[in-house]
């Protein structure tokens, strides 16, 4: 561990409403509305000296950043979504070291990237999933699974919510076609994905 001159005590982690709509989620990168509760982890500044805050949506904290968010839950407003879908996304997300670097999901645009988990190919056009690795207060891009090898690499883990949840720009179809994929059959999604 570092030793961190000067300041023993961090200041704590934070849900409160956004006071502004210009900062974007650390998370999903998409913009974090104002009013909306978002969530704040401060970090030591790993370039310097002082703090950061990364500014998040409270779920995908909760799916990237387990352990500050659950370190922090007490604290939630009342005005924060489900807090009780936050502490199980955060929950199931801390237990697995590998769950915090689900991106999402796509189709691979080209055959070039080969797999974390089996080092094959990924075909053009099938599914992948994104990993992301948090260094040094920043995601970076960490490679992909094939969507096989989901529960090799997650160790059964069901990710299929936190795919989801980072795969926003997907139509709806396509997002039909990612379940399928997971082996899950239409009109059966919601039912599976809502099993704990
Ligand atoms: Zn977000
Ligand atoms: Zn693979």
């Amino acid at each position: 561990m570092r030793a961190v001159s000067g300041r023993l005590h961090r200041m704590p982690h934070v849900f409160e409403p956004a006071p502004t709509g210009r900062a974007k989620c650390r998370g999903c990168g998409r913009p974090i509305a104002k009013g909306e509760v978002r969530f704040g982890e401060h970090l030591p500044n790993p370039f310097g000296e002082g703090e950061m805050t990364l500014w998040f949506h409270p779920l995908c904290a909760a799916y990237k950043r387990p352990e500050s968010v659950l370190l922090t839950l007490a604290e939630a407003p009342q005005s924060a979504p489900d807090p009780a879908a936050l502490e199980r996304a955060a929950r199931a997300s801390s237990a697995h070291r590998r769950l915090p670097r689900i991106d999402g999901a796509e189709r691979a645009p080209g055959s070039q990237a080969k797999c974390r988990h089996c080092k094959e190919r990924i075909e053009r056009g099938t599914w992948r999933i994104r990993l992301v690795f948090f260094e040094e207060g920043r995601f970076m891009p960490g490679g992909f699974v094939h969507i096989d090898c989901r529960k090799a690499y997650f160790e059964d883990n069901d990710v299929r919510d936190a795919l989801l949840h980072f795969s926003p720009d997907l139509s709806d179809d396509e997002r039909a076609e990612l379940m399928r994929a997971c082996g899950v059959e239409p009109g059966r999604a919601s039912s599976e994905a809502q099993r704990t």
